[in-house]
């Protein structure tokens, strides 16, 4: 087989952006949260047959960029993103095995291109504490053809001051220094007067970012004339497609839409580090569209609990010095409040719910069908308080059990399968209508707002859910758990709040149980069990419940706030 090139034979594979983003809040990849201003896609629609048809022309649309940047047009290169940007350089500039100095953590591009080339990288740590190493990179610039500086720096926020830029480009005459500027706008700083004093600046550009149009590829280089002029050389002629151009002049005339974004951005960009912060988090100082953030050993769970309520953000936690750190991208504040609500509730422990008797009343279902179908084989009277003494014994997990112990009791002996089909046909025919929800639906809506909340209960699936779609509230359960999940380890097994934890990915978290059995299982799944007094029930209950493991107990589930805050 005919081998690539060497340097492509070492190449890792570098994983792009991955596709199924849409649809989702994309935190993760700096784009504008909210696209394009409306003039440029005014702009895209109103394109012609026949600018389609020809080749792209760039004349116009350089002079416009030129104008807006205050610079010569023989100053400037438009690239296909500011990725073909990288490319073109190191193209022009770099030879097999010379070396390219790159801080690091840094975009990745940087290193890609270098590789493709067959360049010696020289990757230099940016300090400890993510500020900029201007020591040890001056250090590390002899023979060096190429240096890299990310202003503000991706993905640590890093911000180089203009003083650093200066002594650097100044102490390295001889190598070209890349100064990317892909989030110029968000940090108020502005290097193209440096173009003039130093031959050796090249400035990188890109309307992915701040513009909203990553998905068209458009950048562009800010360099001296020679410098741009060999760069063209190297670069294909028609690198830019006709729809970026047009999109990228509209987007230019629209300086109000930009600004207003990128303030917004800036004032987001507060809000997000205090409010992390506020909850104990290291977050990083940044000047660009995006902030980086330490959750410490909860990383990874931040990062796939957001995944799993659609909020897309990047977890750098395997970059050098980024040991448990994610980028968030600032967007709206709509969007970052919702980050802000999401992580609370990933933060704070689950709220597990057994069905029956905490959020169903069901003393006129469930309880009625015990008590009539034991009277039915029976054939005399049975009284609620003999059904609580049971249910307060334990070990019966569903109520045909019980129901068959409390006919047994009573001295008849009739088979499971019988007293299962009575009570199936009383419940599902009459009673199942009669159950109402205790705990009020705004109180768990308010609930839902700050807490993931589940169910485990013993009740069939199809029972659960009939409850749960009659009241309306199914969407406001991260996970149901029944009867039909957990085979014969109903409680006090442990197993169905264990599912339950597994699938909210929580160690943490409360049940609310009205039943000896519900506070053994949540014991032994390692978290709190609370009792609630169900509806009817004799207080005395609430000791049984203490005995059996009860951190506290409710008279009502509607008390369920003093508890938790
Ligand atoms: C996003 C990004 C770019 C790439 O921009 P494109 O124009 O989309 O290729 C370049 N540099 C840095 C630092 C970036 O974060």
């Amino acid at each position: 087989m005919i081998q690539p090139r060497k340097s492509i034979q070492r190449l890792r594979k570098y994983n792009p952006p991955k596709e199924g983003r849409r649809e989702m809040i994309r935190l993760d990849f700096n784009e504008n949260t909210c696209g394009p201003s409306p003039g440029v896609l005014k702009a895209i629609k109103s394109v012609c047959s026949e600018s389609l048809a020809v080749y792209p022309e760039y004349d116009d649309f350089i002079q416009e960029l030129a104008d807006y940047l205050d610079v010569r047009t023989e100053q400037l290169v438009i690239t296909n993103g500011a990725d073909e940007g990288i490319k073109s350089i190191i193209d022009t500039y770099l030879n097999d095995n010379e070396k390219i100095v790159i801080p690091v953590p840094t975009f990745d591009m940087f290193a890609f291109y270098a590789q493709v080339a067959g360049a010696s990288i020289n990757e230099v740590p940016y300090n400890d504490d993510l500020s900029f190493p201007k020591e040890m990179i001056l250090n590390n610039l002899s023979n060096a053809r190429i240096l890299v500086l990310v202003n503000p720096n991706n993905p640590t926020g890093t911000r180089i001051s203009e003083k650093d830029i200066k002594e650097i480009c100044e102490k390295a005459p001889e190598t070209l220094i890349i100064l990317d500027e892909a989030y110029t706008q968000f940090s108020d700083k502005n290097s193209i007067p440096l173009i003039k004093k130093y031959e050796n600046l090249v400035i990188l550009r890109t309307f992915s970012k701040a513009f909203g149009i990553a998905g068209l590829r458009l950048g562009y280089i800010i360099a001296n004339k020679s410098i741009a002029e060999n760069i063209l050389k190297a670069k294909s002629p028609y690198n830019v497609n006709t729809l970026a151009v047009v999109a990228g002049k509209a987007a230019l005339k629209d300086t109000e839409y930009i600004n207003s974004y990128v303030n917004e951005v800036k004032s987001n960009r507060e809000f997000l580090s205090a409010e992390l912060k506020k909850r104990g988090f290291t977050v990083y100082l940044s000047s660009a569209n995006f902030i980086l953030v330490n959750f410490g050993e909860e990383n990874d769970r931040i990062c796939d609990g957001l995944k799993q309520k659609g909020i897309l953000i990047r977890n750098r936690t395997k970059n050098l010095l980024l040991n448990n750190c994610s980028r968030i991208t600032i967007g709206t504040k709509q969007q970052v409040l919702s980050v802000i609500k999401e992580i609370d509730k990933l933060k704070n422990p689950a709220i597990l719910f057994d069905m029956d008797g905490v959020l169903a009343d069901v003393s006129k279902s469930y309880r009625v069908a015990i008590k009539e179908t034991a009277e039915f084989y029976l054939q005399k009277p049975v009284e609620p308080s003999q059904i609580q003494a049971l249910k307060e014994e334990g070990g019966f997990n569903n109520d045909w059990k019980l129901t068959k112990e409390l006919i047994r009791r009573n001295g008849q002996k009739v088979s499971f399968q019988q007293v299962k089909d009575k009570f199936q046909s009383l419940y599902k025919n009459r009673l199942i209508r009669n159950e109402r929800l205790i705990l009020e639906k705004t109180c768990l809506e308010g609930l839902r707002d700050r807490y993931e909340l589940g169910i485990v209960t013993g009740r069939p699936k199809d029972e659960a859910k009939f409850f749960l779609m009659n009241q309306g509230i199914e969407d406001l359960f991260n996970v149901v758990i029944t009867a039909d999940d957990v085979g014969d380890r109903g409680k006090p097994d442990p197993l169905g709040i264990e599912t339950a934890l597994d699938l909210m990915k929580k160690k943490d978290a409360f049940y609310l149980g009205d039943a000896v059995d519900d506070m053994i299982a949540a014991r032994k799944a390692g978290i709190t069990p609370i009792g609630v007094i169900p509806p009817g029930a004799d207080q005395s209950l609430a000791l049984n419940l203490r005995k059996n493991g009860a951190e506290d107990v409710l008279a009502s589930v509607n008390d369920l706030g003093e508890v938790i805050q």
